[in-house]
């Protein structure tokens, strides 16, 4: 049995079709509602659900749709003329578990696997039956790959519920989520967490535009499939924290109105903690007003590579010696082809993803170091969230296209109300000017819209990065740094 093997369905189909339980809910948000990870997701959305239907594509519960038959709701995969599910083949690992199901024990220190008595059957079956399937249900559970699932989707787990018998206690599984969740407190970041997190920035007074490009949820958040996040607020103060193979460290210092030395010392004393005192706890993106203010602390720093910030004004003009060579690449798109931009839209995602893999394939024929080729391979996961959910995390995108194919897209985000940050820019190598191209073209459009800057990111230490971003001659550098704790 794996994840990739649906488990044994335990209750006969005959009987779950005469049923009037399963994939019926009392309430529009009920808390029983199917969780699905993201590549069920995937696999849903490929099946015909609309991926409105769920809230974060890294993975979320299900919108439930209204029940015309009755007061209630239904899972909108349910055909309530059949009393099947619709993808049953491709159901969630939520509902292949059920009657089963995991939950936190009542004093919310152990996961413990259990039967569900709201099931009709689950009260007539016999129960030398029930503990054999559980039995098979509980290996699953020890393997490493569910192990793994599991502790990336922790709201499979569900809170503690009397009707639900326990059936068996899972340590291995418990110790997992206590090793990606040390603290209770700590929340995975979530796209319904970006408010929380935008106010937290109001709050903490990032310097207008000299704030970094990670000071925006939407920087941290493109990467949760790539690197686990998670937040929790303590005292007015919000906490991003990240946990890599490596282990723990903060993104972003502590945002809040509290004073930063008091919470950039609990941010530490956590990761001390959790690491176990390893040297990886650290406080990335740490600016040069904050690291002023941190004079006093006992910390040590390392300088990471900064952003690039530019005049909006220089970028969507290009004029004069020095921008000479971008406007002849771009003079020559302009001579050469007819590309026309537009506002991207999510129709645009199938041809986003061809010319994104045509993209990295011309990257890779050319010269990329080890540290470039492992940026490319975290990418694509980036992409597609961004496709995805690019609206939904305030990002302007645009689509270049020469005789209406895709040749080239761009999302940013307003980082502050006089900057404008690029996040992404992909355009097809095998035309020359392309890429000069459109980013005149995407900092024209944001200069229309009120820029006065825009940050264009750091080179993440690319020699042939770092030689482009120069080559526009930024305005300023915004220094960025790493605090970590003075060692012994
Ligand atoms: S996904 Fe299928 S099995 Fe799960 S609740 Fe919806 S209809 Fe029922």
């Amino acid at each position: 049995m794996s994840l990739s093997d649906p488990l044994p369905q335990f209750v006969p189909g005959s009987v779950c079709v005469q049923c009037d339980v399963c994939c019926r809910f009392p309430e529009s948000d009920s808390f029983l509602r199917p969780y699905f990870t993201r590549n069920e997701i995937e696999a849903a959305v490929a099946q015909g659900l609309s991926p409105a239907l769920f809230s974060d594509p890294v993975g979320s519960q299900i919108a439930l749709v209204k029940d015309s038959q009755s007061d209630g709701y239904l899972c909108p995969a349910f055909d309530p003329a059949t009393s099947r599910c619709g993808i049953y083949a491709h159901r969630p690992f939520d509902c292949q578990l059920y009657p089963l199901a995991l939950m936190w024990s009542e004093d919310g220190t152990a996961v413990e696997l259990g039967w569900d008595t709201k099931c009709p059957f689950m009260r007539e079956a016999v129960p030398a039956e029930i503990h054999r399937h559980a039995g098979l249900v509980q290996a699953l559970l020890q393997r490493e790959t569910t192990l793994r699932m599991l502790a990336n989707n922790p709201r499979l787990i569900g809170r503690f519920q009397e009707d639900v018998i326990v059936l068996a206690a899972l340590p291995e599984l418990t110790d997992r989520l206590r090793l990606h969740q040390p603290d209770p407190r700590l929340r995975p970041l979530r796209l319904e967490d970006a408010p929380r997190m935008k106010q937290a920035l109001e709050r903490s007074e990032c310097p207008g535009h000299e704030a970094l490009a990670a000071y925006a949820f939407v920087y941290h958040y493109i990467w949760a499939t790539t690197l686990s996040y998670w937040w929790m607020e303590r005292d007015g103060v919000f906490f991003l924290f990240a946990h890599s193979p490596d282990g723990w460290f903060m993104p972003v210092p502590p945002l809040g109105a509290r004073s930063l030395e008091e919470s950039v010392g609990e941010g530490l004393a956590d990761l001390h903690r959790w690491n176990h005192g390893s040297s990886v706890s650290r406080i990335e993106n740490v600016t040069d007003r904050q690291k002023r203010d941190l004079a006093g602390s006992p910390l040590q720093w390392s300088d990471k590579f900064p952003d690039y910030l530019y005049r909006a004004d220089s970028l969507a003009q290009l004029a004069g010696d020095s921008y000479k060579s971008q406007r002849a690449l771009c003079n020559r798109i302009e001579r050469a082809a007819s590309v026309t931009l537009r506002p991207y839209t999510e129709a645009d995602q199938p041809a986003c993803r061809d010319l994104f893999r045509r993209w990295v394939s011309q990257k890779r024929e050319g010269t990329l170091d080890t540290m470039g080729q492992f940026l490319l391979e975290d990418a694509d996961a980036a992409h597609e969230l961004i496709w995805a959910v690019g609206d939904r995390l305030g990002l302007a995108g645009t689509v270049a296209c020469a005789e209406d194919r895709v040749v080239g897209y761009t999302f940013g985000y307003w980082l502050a109300p006089e900057t404008f940050a690029v996040l992404v820019e992909v355009a097809d190598r095998s035309m020359p000017g392309l890429a000069q191209y459109v980013f005149r073209e995407t900092c024209r459009a944001a200069r229309c819209g009120g820029a006065e800057y825009i940050n264009a990111m750091d080179d993440a230490g690319l020699p042939g990065l770092r030689a482009a971003k120069q080559a526009y001659h930024p305005v300023a550098t915004i220094k960025s740094w790493i605090a970590s704790p003075l060692q012994p």
